[in-house]
């Protein structure tokens, strides 16, 4: 190792210097984030064939003290990466279940569901099923209500425990669904193992779904794989009509989106929900 180090090159780079300060110093603003609660869920609308509500996603947002709210994709690599996505994801776990206790027992939301996102590293920690159940149990609500988001970068390695944790949580109940479907690396072939509920298809697919005919081939295809696997299909990032329609036409009956309502603070979203039409 000594001799390596005397003829070892060694780069210092000053950009790379600057990104490892940058990311220590996030790091310990989300420690501190943590902390004084400075977190917040929105919540997106999920609707359904008729244009009823089914459900919503919760995303987490960071009330920054000097920045204002933070979106997600500025702080979920860093969290992942430093592990504080464990404390953070504990967060969003109980505070989805306990906004779900607080809709439970409303009619219109026995089929409700809150779908929450997992990272990986969330998903990996050996404690993740009881965290759940536990959560769920202390709100006092029904696992039917609770809908998982994971991402097909789980399916990299460890299959067999993966399958196993997915199998636990299906069985209390818990609705499992692959998010961002299509982006990943992994072969269709792992999807017959997996006790799944739904595909989400991303939203780089739907963007131009009216356009490009390789995102309209491959919506089409994961509409197809989800109906003969016996799978539910969500669309995300529905902007219009037309995206919906033509999403409806190859049997696509749930959809997420601008359309129907950005993610929402939880008080916006009462307002939304008395404002649907009464079915
Ligand atoms: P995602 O799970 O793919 O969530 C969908 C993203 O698309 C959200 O961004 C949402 O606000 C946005 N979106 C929804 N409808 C539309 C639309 O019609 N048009 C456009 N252009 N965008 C739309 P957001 O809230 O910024 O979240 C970004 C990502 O951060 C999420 O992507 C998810 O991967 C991650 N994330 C959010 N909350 C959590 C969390 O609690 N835990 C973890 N691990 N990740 C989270
Ligand atoms: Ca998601
Ligand atoms: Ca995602
Ligand atoms: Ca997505």
């Amino acid at each position: 190792a000594k001799a390596e180090g005397r003829n070892a090159i060694c780069f210092f780079d000053p950009a790379m210097q600057a990104v490892v300060t940058a990311n220590a110093a996030l790091t310990s603003e989300l420690r501190q984030g943590l902390r004084n609660q400075d977190f917040v869920l929105h919540y997106q609308p999920q609707v359904g064939r008729e244009g009823g509500m089914v459900g919503v996603e919760a995303l987490v947002r960071w009330q920054h003290p000097q920045h204002g709210l933070v979106a997600p994709d500025s702080f979920i690599t860093q969290a992942e990466d430093s592990g504080l996505i464990l404390p953070l994801g504990q967060w969003v776990l109980e505070t989805a279940c306990t906004q779900l206790a607080a809709w439970a027992g409303r009619a219109e939301t026995e089929k409700f569901s809150i779908a929450i996102n997992v990272s990986v590293r969330q998903f990996r920690h050996p404690e993740f099923v009881e965290m759940v159940m536990k959560a769920v149990e202390q709100a006092g609500i029904s696992a039917h209500h609770l809908k998982l988001e994971l991402t097909e970068s789980l399916l990299a390695k460890d299959m067999d425990v993966t399958i196993a944790k997915m199998g636990i949580l299906k069985n209390a109940g818990v609705t499992l669904s692959i998010d961002d479907f299509g982006i990943g690396y992994s072969a269709l072939s792992y999807l017959k193992y997996l006790p799944l509920d739904q595909l989400k298809i991303d939203r780089s697919f739907v963007k131009d779904v009216l356009t490009d005919p390789n995102d309209a081939a491959i919506a089409r295809t994961i509409i197809g794989l989800a109906q003969s696997l016996g799978l539910g299909v969500m669309a995300e990032g529905v902007e219009t009509e037309a995206q919906r329609d033509f999403l409806a036409r190859h049997g696509c009956h749930c959809y997420q989106g601008y359309l129907f309502s950005k993610p929402l603070p939880i008080e916006e979203l009462e307002v939304f929900i008395q404002r649907l039409p009464q079915t």
